[in-house]
């Protein structure tokens, strides 16, 4: 059985402002923000804001708006970090590596030779994570 969306997850809080973030983006369908425990310089997350657990209970109107902010993304992010290339990540449940239980895409820059550093691991300094933001920011031309 699938389990169902449980609204008491930090990005639902993100989402609702009672939790800050480093913030790149956001409009009427989407959050966009750097990821805290970051896996190459610039990771970040591109988060839905309409209500679904993973992908797997996704609504495909959702990813629909998603996608070309997705893309939108990986190009800003590659042209912000100067990255030779970038991984697009999505994980489902538990077994599937997700962490946080609602729907998110994680756009990491990648460097030739460079190996992606260990999923969850330590909190970057917040210094970093702004000055990354607003890097990312000024690529996507995005105004707040
Ligand atoms: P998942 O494994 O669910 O795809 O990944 C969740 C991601 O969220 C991880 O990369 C983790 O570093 C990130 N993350 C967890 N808690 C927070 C938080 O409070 N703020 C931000 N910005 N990222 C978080």
């Amino acid at each position: 059985m699938t389990a169902s969306y449980d609204a008491d997850n930090i990005f639902a809080k993100i989402l609702l402002g009672d939790i800050p973030c480093h913030k790149v983006f956001e409009d009427e369908n989407a959050i966009v923000f750097m990821d805290v425990m970051p896996q190459s310089v610039g990771h970040t997350l591109i988060v839905p804001k309409a209500e679904s657990r993973n992908l797997l209970d996704a609504d495909p109107s959702v990813l629909a708006t998603v996608a070309p902010l997705l893309r939108r993304v990986a190009v800003a992010a590659k042209q912000a970090f100067g990255a030779d290339g970038i991984s697009v990540m999505q994980f489902n449940e538990a077994a599937g590596g997700q962490t946080v239980y609602h729907l998110h895409f994680h756009v990491i820059p990648r460097y030739e030779g460079v190996p992606l550093q260990a999923h969850g691991r330590g909190m970057e300094d917040h210094g970093v994570l702004a000055a990354n933001a607003e890097k990312l920011r000024a690529a996507l031309g995005a105004t707040e």
